[in-house]
């Protein structure tokens, strides 16, 4: 068994899971728009927080309906007991509407700000293009190790 398939099965004798790598450390969760953490990963992110995680949930975008959006996401996160965070939080806006280098730029910032132990995001296999922004604005990111 490889040390990656131990850290996902579930705990035995001890042996830790990978939520409980995470225990009093940060993980930071990015999704382009409300729902897309909680249908994508909310499983894994009420686990995190069972586990003592530390779980910032970040919204990109609220493109419509900004008021009744928002108020979801901030439901949302507080079932799963994480923090919310929405990016662009001045009214609907659409995550195309930055340059590639101010998202990059904004997710620096929190990177900074919380010193995440890992961070999960949209995959590159999504179709949507709003998620695959997101997804290649994460990767010249750097989580603190
Ligand atoms: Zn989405």
């Amino acid at each position: 068994m490889t040390a990656a398939l131990r850290q996902v099965l579930p705990a035995r004798g001890g042996e830790p899971t990978l939520a409980s790598r995470y225990t009093n450390r940060t993980v930071l969760a990015i999704g382009a728009h409300p729902d897309d953490l909680e249908i994508g990963i909310g499983g894994t992110l009420a686990r995190l927080r069972r586990h003592g995680a530390r779980v910032v949930m970040v919204v990109a975008s609220i493109p419509k309906d900004y008021e009744v959006r928002r108020a979801e996401a901030k439901r949302g996160a507080e079932i799963l007991d994480c923090e919310l965070k929405i990016l662009l939080d001045d009214g609907p806006r659409r995550t195309e509407d930055l340059k590639a280098c101010e998202l990059v730029g904004m997710l620096d910032d929190l990177i900074r700000d919380l010193e995440p132990a890992a961070m999960l995001t949209h995959s590159s296999a999504d179709f949507h293009n709003d998620h695959l922004l997101i997804y290649n604005a994460c990767l010249p990111t750097r989580t603190r190790r």
